[in-house]
C-alpha cells in the first residue's frame, strides 16, 4: 500500500512532504501524525480523496499514524448515515486508520472547560447581540469593528451567564460565547469570533447532553491538539484562520501544537466538488442519490467501476500544491484506463444489436466453441470458450450500407472478420416496411476459423458479436459529463448547466453469456466499447452495466502531440 500509493518513477511535486522530511530529518518530530477530519454532513467526494490520499500518504510513508476525526459539532446538518459512508468510503480508497478513529464531540466536556479557562483568563465573554447586530458591528475588510457593548461583562457574570447556557436556560440564538482578541484587527477571524453557541439539538453522538455546541473554529484546532497532530494540513480557505487556531492554542493548556499547512483544494472540469451544491443535487432530485454514477462522490464513482487505484494514482498525479488549479477530467479518465487495462478481462457485447445469418452455417450444428484470450496484456488471465452459431448480433454502426472506401467493417459485398471466430462476407441486406435494415444475409469461410485465410487473403476489419441464441439479454448506461459547461455555473446558475445528456440509457444489448454471473462491481472491458461494470441494480434475468469509461483517451494523445 504504502510503495503503490507514494512510490512512482519521478514523483510529482508535494510540497508537503519536502517540509515534513526536512523537519525529520531534523529530528524534530518522534512521530508523524496526521488526520482526516470530515465533517459528516454529505458523502465524500475525489476532492476529499486528494486530502484522504495526502493526509494518510504522509503517515504511510514517514510509518506515522493517520487519524480519522469526524468534525461533528453542528447537529444541525450532521447524520449517522454520513458517519458511515465515509468510513466505508475511506476504506474502499485503500486506508485504514486502525484504532484511530475520533470525534470532535470526544472532546466537548474539554473543549467546555477551555472555553471557561478563557473566560477566567478574561479572553472570552458571553454576548446577547443577535446575528444580524453582531454582523453589522463585525466592519467590512476595510473598516473595523466595533465592540460589543457587552464586551465588558465581569468574568464572574461571563462564567455564571455561560453556565446557564450549558444548562439550558436559554432559546437559541439568545446568547454566544465569544472569544475577546481584536475587533480592528485586519483578519476578520479575529474580530472576537464566536466559540460557542445555543442549539436544543439531539446530537448523533451525545445525544441530549449538550444544548451549546462549541464552532467549528473553537473545534478544529484544539482537537489537533489533544490528539497529537503533529502537522493539521487543510486546503487554502484555512489559511486566515491559522491566526486565531494559534491564538487559541497559545491561549490553553493544551498538551500539544500542531503546526497547519494550506494546500489547495482540487477543482475538476465538467463537475462541482461543494458539498453544499453536491447536497442540493441530491435533494432536488437532479441525480439518482449519492451514489449515481454520475457525480463525483466516491460512491458514485465506485458504483461506475473506478477503481480506487485509478484514484490514488490521479491523486498522486495531480501532486500537492498552493497554487490553485483546475485539473481535466480527462486525466482521471486516463488513470482509469490505464489501470483497467491491466485488470478488466475482455468480453463481447453488442449494444445496438443488428441481426446477422450466416446463410451457409449449419442449421443444427454440434456446439462450436471458439477459444477467446480474456486479457492480451496479462497471460495469466486465460481464455475461455465463446459459442458461434447460424444467427449472430453484431454492432449497427459496424455496417453501412452505401460505405465509403475507407470504411473497413462490413458493407454488401464486402469481408469483415468476426472477432475469434471466422471471414464474413455481407450478401444481402433486408429492410422492413419503413425501409430500415433489419437483418443481413452472410456466409462465412470455415476455413479461417479463428485466424487468417489459408489462401492468404487479408480483410481490413474486425468487428465484435455475440451469438443470439447464447447471448443473455441486458440493460447498459452510458454516462457523459453531468454538467455541459467545463466550469459549471461560471455564467450564472450551476443548476442550468446540467448536461441533459449526461445519461443514456440502452435496453436492448446482448452479452456474451458468461456476463450473466458478473460480481457486482466487477469491471470488464466490452471489446472495441469501453470499461463497464456490472451495477448493483441488476439482476440474473436482466444485468445491468454502466459504462465506467471508453476507450479512447483524449488526455494520452493530447500529452504526446505536446
Ligand atoms: P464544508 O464546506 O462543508 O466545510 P468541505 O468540503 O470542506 O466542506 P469537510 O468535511 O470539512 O468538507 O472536508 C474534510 C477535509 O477534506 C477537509 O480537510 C478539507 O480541507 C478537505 N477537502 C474538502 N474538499 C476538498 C477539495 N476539493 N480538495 C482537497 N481537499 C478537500
Ligand atoms: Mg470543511
Amino acid at each position: 500500500m504504502t510503495e503503490e500509493t507514494t512510490a512512482g518513477e519521478d514523483k510529482p511535486n508535494n510540497f508537503i512532504r519536502d517540509i515534513i522530511r526536512e523537519e525529520v530529518g531534523e529530528s524534530r518530530h518522534e512521530t508523524i501524525v496526521t488526520r482526516f477530519p470530515p465533517e459528516p454532513n454529505g458523502y465524500l467526494h475525489i476532492g476529499h480523496a486528494k486530502s484522504i490520499c495526502l493526509n494518510f500518504g504522509i503517515a504511510n510513508e514517514f510509518n506515522g499514524r493517520c487519524h480519522l476525526r469526524f468534525d461533528d459539532t453542528n447537529p444541525a446538518k450532521e447524520e449517522m448515515e454520513f458517519v458511515e459512508s465515509i468510513q466505508q468510503d475511506v476504506r474502499w480508497l485503500g486506508f485504514d486508520w486502525g484504532k484511530n478513529i475520533f470525534y470532535a464531540s470526544d472532546y466537548f466536556e474539554k473543549l467546555y472547560a477551555w472555553a471557561e479557562h478563557l473566560i477566567s483568563a478574561g479572553k472570552a465573554y458571553v454576548d446577547d447581540l443577535s446575528a444580524d447586530e453582531m454582523r453589522e458591528y463585525r466592519g467590512t475588510l476595510t473598516e473595523a469593528g466595533r465592540n460589543s457593548p457587552y464586551r465588558d461583562r465581569t468574568v464572574e457574570e461571563n462564567l455564571a451567564l455561560f453556565r446557564s447556557m450549558r444548562a439550558g436556560d436559554f432559546p437559541d440564538g439568545a446568547k454566544v460565547l465569544r472569544a475577546k482578541i481584536d475587533m480592528a484587527s485586519g483578519n476578520i477571524n479575529m474580530r472576537d469570533p464566536v466559540l460557542y453557541r445555543i442549539m436544543h439539538r439531539h446530537h448523533q453522538k451525545t445525544g441530549d447532553a449538550w444544548c451549546i455546541y462549541p464552532t467549528y473554529d473553537f473545534a478544529h484546532g484544539q482537537s489537533d491538539a489533544i490528539e497529537g497532530i503533529t502537522h493539521s494540513l487543510c486546503t487554502l480557505e484555512f489559511e486566515d484562520h491559522r491566526p486565531l487556531y494559534d491564538w487559541l492554542v497559545n491561549n490553553l493548556p493544551t498538551p500539544s501544537k500542531p503546526r497547519q499547512i494550506e494546500f489547495a483544494r482540487l477543482n475538476l472540469t465538467y463537475t462541482v466538488l461543494s458539498k453544499r451544491k453536491l447536497i442540493e443535487m441530491v435533494e432536488g432530485g437532479h441525480v439518482n442519490g449519492w451514489n449515481d454514477p454520475r457525480l463525483p462522490t466516491l460512491s458514485g464513482m465506485r458504483r461506475r467501476g473506478i477503481p480506487p487505484e485509478a484514484i490514488r494514482d490521479f491523486a498522486s498525479r495531480i501532486g500537492v500544491s498552493r497554487a490553485a488549479a483546475t485539473v481535466d477530467m480527462a486525466v482521471l479518465d486516463h488513470c482509469t484506463r490505464e489501470h483497467l487495462n491491466k485488470v478488466a478481462e475482455r468480453r463481447m457485447a453488442v449494444l445496438d444489436p443488428l441481426k446477422v445469418v450466416i446463410t451457409n452455417y449449419p442449421e443444427e450444428a454440434a456446439d462450436d466453441l471458439l477459444e477467446c484470450v480474456n486479457n492480451p496484456g496479462d497471460p495469466d488471465a486465460g481464455s475461455r470458450l465463446v459459442s458461434f452459431s447460424r444467427t449472430l448480433y453484431i454492432e449497427r454502426e459496424d455496417f453501412m450500407e452505401d460505405a465509403p472506401k475507407k470504411f473497413f467493417r462490413l458493407a454488401p459485398g464486402r469481408e469483415v472478420r468476426l472477432r475469434y471466430a471466422y471471414f464474413i462476407t455481407c450478401n444481402e441486406v433486408v429492410k422492413d416496411a419503413a425501409g430500415e435494415v433489419v437483418e443481413l444475409r452472410c456466409t462465412y469461410d470455415p476455413a479461417t476459423r479463428g485466424g487468417d485465410a489459408p489462401d492468404g487473403r487479408k480483410v481490413k476489419g474486425t468487428i465484435h458479436w455475440v451469438s443470439a441464441e447464447h447471448a443473455i439479454k441486458a440493460e447498459v448506461r452510458l454516462y457523459d459529463h453531468l454538467f455541459a459547461a467545463e466550469e459549471p455555473g461560471a455564467s450564472g446558475n450551476y443548476l442550468d448547466d446540467i448536461n441533459p445528456g449526461s445519461l443514456t440509457v440502452l435496453d436492448n444489448c446482448f452479452l456474451e453469456p458468461s456476463l450473466a454471473d458478473s460480481a457486482e462491481g466487477q469491471s470488464i472491458q466490452f471489446e472495441r466499447l469501453g470499461y463497464f461494470c456490472a451495477d448493483a441494480d441488476g439482476s440474473a434475468e436482466r444485468p445491468v452495466f454502466n459504462r465506467t469509461v471508453g476507450l479512447r483517451d483524449s488526455w494520452a494523445k493530447a500529452q504526446t502531440k505536446t
